[in-house]
């Protein structure tokens, strides 16, 4: 493996930042986050540059599934905003990947090029207000009536729900067959019929929300199972496939860009914050931070680097996506509380972005599969005994 980054990605990232210094001021982020609104036309315009294509072949209307440059993505949009990373997320990774991975032909060929245009989006709809970690375990009824699928149940932190055009949602399908064997993927336009969107406060990723949904005999048409008829039963196998193993990165990639973030500002103001007739970058409790944070995050990238290069070239790479995803989460919290102790009062005020980084750090171990699932996942996979 090559560690540079290919001509393409650099080439990328230039892009983005300059759409992120043009249209993702700080300020105007800032007051999104305070309003907790999501600005819709910045992400229609992020997706006219073609972003949201990078999971999809140029067959389906993409620009070529590209790991890589999917994360790179990621990272730049968190480096200054939270929402709009996830809603790229929400349309090329939770849309994209998994209609790409796990859809029916007819599924392929009627919603990839709307994904890879950033026409639609996605949310997913997994966890259930008594089901976490545990998702073999979800109560949520999918039921087939002839032409049609009854959905009935609750799902919790659906987050952007109110935005998305369906709801990736997860069903017991058979309710007397084994475990595993018995779940199914619905895609359930949250505006139907049935649906009831409650939001949910959280700390951090505001703009964004996580939604109570509920689904009272919700009806889609059975060519709304994903996988057409053969995906049936079989969501299993679509969870724990491949799109996981990206999934775990995905959160990683946002780690990154959050903790990039801290770093520029803490290094800033280390430089501009005099106390006792000296910059604070002159202390070396100060320094040392500041070096251990860009250390941990040099790590993190790189480990993320690989565990994409694993994932594109369609390796077995479930203990690397694990390991990245615990790893560079965890770093990320670290990096970013020591930079807010860089900032001293600046990194708790919300007059400065280091608060937000520090909200929204905080969720990266929480979702996408717990640290400790992820410490599960290594022990397991490595084959450590009982
Ligand atoms: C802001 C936000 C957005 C979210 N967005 C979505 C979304 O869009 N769609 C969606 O489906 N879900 C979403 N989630 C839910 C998220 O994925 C859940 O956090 C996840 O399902 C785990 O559930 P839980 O946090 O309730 O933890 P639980 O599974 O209830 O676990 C509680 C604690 O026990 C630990 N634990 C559980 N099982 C084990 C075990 N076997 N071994 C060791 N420790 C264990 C966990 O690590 C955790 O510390 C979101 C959550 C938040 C906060």
């Amino acid at each position: 493996m090559n560690l540079d980054e290919p001509n393409h990605i650099a080439a990328l990232r230039d892009t983005i930042r300059r759409f992120v210094a043009r249209e993702l001021p700080r300020e105007a982020v800032r007051k999104w986050d305070h309003d907790d609104e999501f600005p819709r036309a910045v992400f229609d315009k992020l997706a006219a540059l073609g972003v949201t294509g990078s999971t999809i072949p140029e067959s389906y209307g993409g620009t070529g599934r590209d790991i890589p440059a999917t994360m790179a993505t990621i990272e730049e949009l968190a480096r200054r905003s939270f929402p709009i990373a996830v809603a790229y997320i929400n349309c090329a990774c939770y849309g994209g990947m998994n209609i790409l991975e796990s859809g029916s032909e007819a599924q392929k060929r009627e919603l990839l090029p709307r994904l890879a245009r950033g026409e639609i989006l996605f949310a997913y709809g997994l966890t259930e207000p008594d089901i976490g970690a545990d998702l073999a375990s979800v109560k949520t009824r999918a039921t087939r009536r002839g032409d049609t699928v009854i959905v009935t149940g609750a799902k919790r932190f659906c987050t952007g729900a109110d935005i998305a055009d369906y709801v990736y949602l997860l069903a017991n399908s058979d309710p007397a067959g084994a475990r595993h064997k018995n779940l199914s993927l619905i895609l359930v336009p949250p505006k139907s019929p049935g649906v009831t969107l409650r939001p949910i406060p959280t700390m951090g990723l505001r703009g964004f929300p996580s939604f109570d949904a509920t689904f009272d005999a919700v009806e889609v048409p059975a060519a709304n199972i994903v996988g057409g008829e053969a995906g049936w039963n079989q969501a299993w196998p679509m969870l724990a496939g491949p799109t996981l193993d990206v999934e775990k990165l995905e959160v990683a990639a946002i780690g990154i860009g959050i903790a990039a973030a801290a770093i520029d500002d803490a290094w800033e103001y280390a430089q501009t914050r005099v106390q006792f007739g000296k910059p604070v970058s002159s202390y070396q409790a100060i320094r040392h931070a500041l070096a251990d944070a860009k250390t941990r995050l040099h790590a993190a990238r790189l480990m993320l680097r690989h565990a994409s290069w694993l994932a594109d070239r369609g390796e077995p790479c479930g203990v690397e996506t694990s390991m990245t995803k615990l790893f560079v989460s965890e770093t990320a919290k670290r990096i970013v509380l020591d930079c807010q102790t860089v900032m001293g009062a600046y990194g708790y005020a919300t007059e400065f972005d280091l608060e937000r980084h520090v909200r929204d750090v905080l969720l990266l171990p929480i979702i996408g599969g717990s640290s400790a699932i992820q410490r599960n996942n290594i022990a397991n996979r490595l084959g450590l005994p009982r």
